[in-house]
């Protein structure tokens, strides 16, 4: 029987104790997941006082439970994008998801001892053991049109190397260990002066200047808040998931298994299909042998059907696409999904940040909320802003003009990333 626990769950983090007192920082980060350590770490960095406070352990909610892929390639279609946001929108968010990849590997290499990053391609595929319709392919060669004119290294091709489907393959995707990679940012977060804690839930917010964050019967005063929570989302006005956000956020639960596979059965590689739910794989190479990690019958929140007939049916599929393979555990985890396929990333009241609606993106989107929370506390210019602003009008109908000022900003060197030849992959 299949161990009913996430992969990730092998790196084991340290303790932090929980908050017995009354403090005052700069900055309180609500919520250690990936977004909160790397905003507590990229934060302290600049000298910036920083608590971050986690109602649970560290890294043990939806980051714990994913499959950790690293990409610019967003749940939303690149040409669906572009039809929603202009194609000034839709570049400069798979440019923010190319910033992020590239970030992760710049602190991986500083700190990350266990991050196990590596670039590897990704492929997005028409559906395996499907006929591929003229539509789904066509609508891959305009993505491939599209991604090539912003400068990414994509290529078609009529057979991807696992499957033997019409496939997209994005150039210089990574993979990486999430808890092994926030082992050395937590570490770092206390080097650098930052407080960590955990078993202590926020509880309320006094406005005002400093600001009263009630967290485990304690008062932390503050300047700034940055929730970074995923779900649910709660700040000064209480629960925002229930007030601003009804309407715009979906959440979905995700299925997942781990299975060791003989050597060679695919390229090490990221893979998603194009269909919806869709289907998605990393396949990771080991010692002697590989491992893949397969996911996907994502179903709404709330309408979970028996749990171990999904994971069956999820199971009788891998078994398919992959013959050999022998699955060893399985885990589930929710995705934060938003009506326009865009996160909400920003300030919600005057000194709150917050990010959410990562969709399934969120170690990208997870550390671009970071640098931009960081930004936006130390009054810095940053090309993501109006973007993802959480006040955003809805965009439908209408395009995102991309603010001409901002092409100094030192983020812009990522587009002469992109014209580097890629780094493996
Ligand atoms: C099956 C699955 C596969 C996925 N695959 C990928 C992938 O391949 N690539 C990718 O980029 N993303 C993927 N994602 C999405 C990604 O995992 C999440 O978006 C990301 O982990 C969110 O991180 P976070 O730090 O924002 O939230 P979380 O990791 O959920 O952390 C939020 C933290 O806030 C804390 N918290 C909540 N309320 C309070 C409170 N009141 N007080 C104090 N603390 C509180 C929680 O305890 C938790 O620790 C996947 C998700 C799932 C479920």
């Amino acid at each position: 029987m299949p161990e009913h626990s996430a992969l990730w769950m092998n790196v084991s983090l340290p303790e932090f104790p929980a908050l017995e007192r009354d403090i005052e920082v700069d900055v309180v980060v609500v919520g250690a997941g990936l977004t909160g350590i790397t905003t507590a770490y990229l934060m302290t960095q600049e000298g910036v006082r920083v608590a971050l406070i986690d109602r649970e352990r560290v890294a043990s909610a939806d980051t714990a439970h994913t499959t950790a892929h690293l990409t610019y390639v967003t749940d939303q279609r690149l040409h669906e994008l572009v039809n929603k946001f202009g194609v000034d929108g839709a570049r400069t968010l798979w440019e923010g998801g190319q910033f992020a990849i590239d970030t992760i590997e710049r602190i991986a290499e500083a700190l990350g001892s266990q991050s196990d990053f590596k670039r590897v391609p990704g492929y997005l595929h028409t559906r395996i053991g499907s006929e591929p319709s003229r539509e789904d392919v066509e609508s891959l060669r305009k993505d491939v049109e599209l991604a090539e004119s912003f400068g990414f290294d994509v290529t078609f091709t009529e057979s991807a190397p696992y499957g033997g489907v019409p496939a997209v393959r994005f150039a210089d995707q990574a993979r990486f260990h999430p808890r092994g990679y926030l082992k050395g940012l937590l570490s770092a977060v206390q080097q650098q002066g930052g407080q960590v804690f955990e078993n202590t839930a926020l509880e309320a917010v006094d406005d005002g200047d400093p600001m009263t964050v009630h967290a485990n019967g304690r008062k932390i005063r503050c300047k700034y808040l940055v929730i970074a929570t995923h779900n649910p989302l709660m700040g000064k006005r209480g629960k925002l998931t229930a007030d601003l956000f009804q309407k715009r956020l979906t959440l979905y639960t995700s299925y997942v298994l781990g299975a060791r596979l003989p050597d060679g059965a695919a390229p090490e590689a990221l893979y998603w299909d194009t269909e919806d739910p869709y289907e998605y794989l990393r396949i990771d190479q080991r010692d002697g042998h590989q491992y893949a990690i397969f996911g996907g019958e994502d179903v709404k929140a709330g309408q979970e059907r028996d749990t171990e007939t999904v994971f069956e049916k999820l199971t009788r599929r891998l078994y398919e696409v992959l013959p050999g393979v022998r699955v060893e555990r399985r885990w589930m985890g929710q995705v934060v999904i938003t009506d326009d396929g865009m996160p909400f990333i920003g300030e919600n009241e005057e000194r709150e940040f917050i990010a959410t609606g990562f969709c399934g993106n969120g170690f990208t989107l997870g550390t671009l909320s970071a640098l931009m929370a960081r930004d936006r506390f130390l009054g810095r210019d940053n090309p993501w802003f109006s973007l993802l602003a959480v006040n955003r009008s809805p965009f439908h109908g209408g395009t995102w003009r991309y603010v001409q000022e901002k092409v100094d900003s030192p983020y812009y060197f990522t587009r002469e990333r992109l014209r580097r030849p890629a780094a493996g992959g």
